[in-house]
């Protein structure tokens, strides 16, 4: 496997500085030490990207010829996926199943959507002065640094790389060290679809080094970053020193609410599917069920049935649902939220380093019962991890929901419109799912309130974010 250490103008570089070393989470093997990207490949990816800026070719090139490369990059991810799957599912353990069909193909449809998007890009015009013309123009702010997680990073990294040079921008992404091969192999492909030479660059490696240094880079205009709140604080604040407008996507630690009058098997479905999908490793993950006092027994014991009766395996295998989780590290900080005997919170089910596995980082699917002032209804604990808690009324349900530093993602089930209706102007989230689990609408903005981000992604979010406006004045 070529150890991808950065791509830098379409070069592909496998040389630098302290190895990483990228484990199959499956099976404990190692897959290959990824030299990390020094200072100076750092600086020279940055250069690359400030260069073709300035060069031009990309963001003059006519709009429809720049839509025609975009969706030229969807056709070449999707004539890849079987092999972007296969690397994505032996870095990341996340089940082969989900990779291709959501992930690999959400990545070619991120540049589509945008390809399309910039089609209809519109300016403003002012002629109420009878003695000029002002028009309002939107122009690409210049080289972005994208940097992203390891939960999604095919998904997240494209959506990442497609937003900001749709515009006319030129990037660089660092991925996550824990989980950079997919996204890497993604980008090494692209300039199969026609993007110039230095549009789009990646560096891998550390946060602290590698990442840090990328941003800092002062040819660096805007800073975008999905990955961990207490991280997003200091990206907040390096980004903040240098004056680069930043956009933070955050954690989160989302509330499930299932009132009485839910549709009681599409409430349970979505409430598996909101937990246990991505081998429950999701920002937008519903990892707070909070059951109406009516449903509870009933809902608790056909959760158990069906969180008992996942598939868990082989990554590889078509037939599994959950895989392991990414790392060692990272199994150890799931198990940590595991109550002990003497607690009042109670295991309903799971809770153990799965049984029966030789080798690999499996957890089994588990729910605990307890209070919304727990660690567990708290912190987020990324895994296939949920905490249950019953209410009574509707009050106590928003007020649980909002107790919370984060508010990313919420759910709401229920049969009536105006309980519906009701329960998303109370909720403190940016997205309300409303009897239905993950709908991603790429036009609408995906971000965070409170400790769950700042800015969003999205149509118009990113247009906004990766365009600054430019007023011109003309007289008539
Ligand atoms: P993380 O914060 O540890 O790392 C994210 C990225 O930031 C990595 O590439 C890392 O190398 C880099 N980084 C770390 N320190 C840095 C620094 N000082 N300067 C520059 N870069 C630095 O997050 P993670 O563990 O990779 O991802 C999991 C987190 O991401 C969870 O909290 C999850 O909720 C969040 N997430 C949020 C969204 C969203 O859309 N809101 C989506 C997916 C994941």
């Amino acid at each position: 496997m070529t150890a991808i250490a950065a791509i830098v103008a379409g070069d592909i570089i496998e040389t630098g500085d302290a190895p990483i070393s990228i484990i199959n989470p499956a099976n404990e093997e190692l897959i290959v030490e990824l030299p990390e990207a020094d200072a100076d490949t750092v600086d020279r990816a940055v250069a690359a990207a400030r260069r073709s800026f300035d060069e031009g070719v990309w963001r003059t090139m006519p709009v429809e010829k720049r839509q025609a490369i975009l969706r030229k990059c969807g056709d070449v991810i999707d004539a890849a996926v079987d092999r972007l799957a296969d690397i994505e599912c032996s870095n990341t353990g996340i089940p082969l199943s989900q990779i291709g069909t959501r992930q690999v193909s959400r990545a070619a449809e991120n540049f589509r959507f945008f390809a399309d998007y910039i089609g209809q890009n519109v300016g403003e015009l002012y002629e109420q002065n009878p003695d000029y013309l002002t028009m309002v123009r939107r122009e690409p702010v210049g080289v972005a640094a994208l940097i992203s997680p390891w939960n999604s990073p095919i998904a997240l990294g494209s959506m990442k790389i497609a937003s900001s040079i749709a515009f006319g921008n030129s990037c660089v992404l660092k991925p996550s060290e824990q989980a950079p091969l997919g996204i890497s192999l993604l980008v090494s492909l692209l300039g199969d679809a026609g993007i110039p030479e230095g549009v789009v660059n990646l560096v891998n490696g550390r946060g602290m080094t590698t990442g840090d240094r990328l941003i800092r880079n002062p040819d660096v205009n805007v800073v975008t970053f999905t990955g961990g709140t207490e991280t997003g604080r200091i990206i907040m604040r390096t980004a903040g020193e240098h004056l680069k407008p930043a956009t933070v996507e955050l954690g989160g630690k989302s509330a499930n609410i299932i009132f009485d009058d839910a549709d009681f098997e599409q409430a349970l479905d979505g409430a598996l599917l909101g937990i246990f999908s991505n081998n429950g490793q999701q920002c937008l993950a519903g990892s707070r069920i909070l059951v109406q006092r009516g449903i509870a027994k009933r809902f608790v014991e056909a959760f158990i049935a069906r969180a008992e009766a996942i598939r868990i395996g082989d990554p590889r295998d078509p037939a599994t649902e959950l895989g392991p989780l990414v790392s060692q590290r990272h199994m150890q900080h799931v198990m940590s939220f595991v109550p002990d005997a003497g607690s009042a919170d109670r295991v309903l089910t799971g809770g153990r380093r799965m049984p029966g596995f030789d080798k690999g980082y499996y957890f089994e699917p588990t729910l605990v019962e307890t209070t919304n002032d727990s660690r567990i209804a708290q912190e987020e604990i990324f895994g296939p991890f949920a905490a249950f808690i019953v209410f009574d009324t509707d009050e106590e349900a928003y007020h649980i929901a909002n107790q919370s530093r984060f508010g990313l993602v919420s759910y709401v089930w229920s049969q009536s419109i105006a309980r519906i209706m009701e329960a998303q102007e109370r909720i403190e989230a940016s997205i309300v799912w409303c009897n239905t689990p993950m709908m991603r609408e790429l036009r609408a903005p995906f971000g965070g309130y409170k400790d769950s981000g700042v800015g969003a992604d999205g149509g118009k979010a990113c247009e906004a974010f990766y365009t600054r406006q430019k007023t011109v004045s003309i007289p008539r």
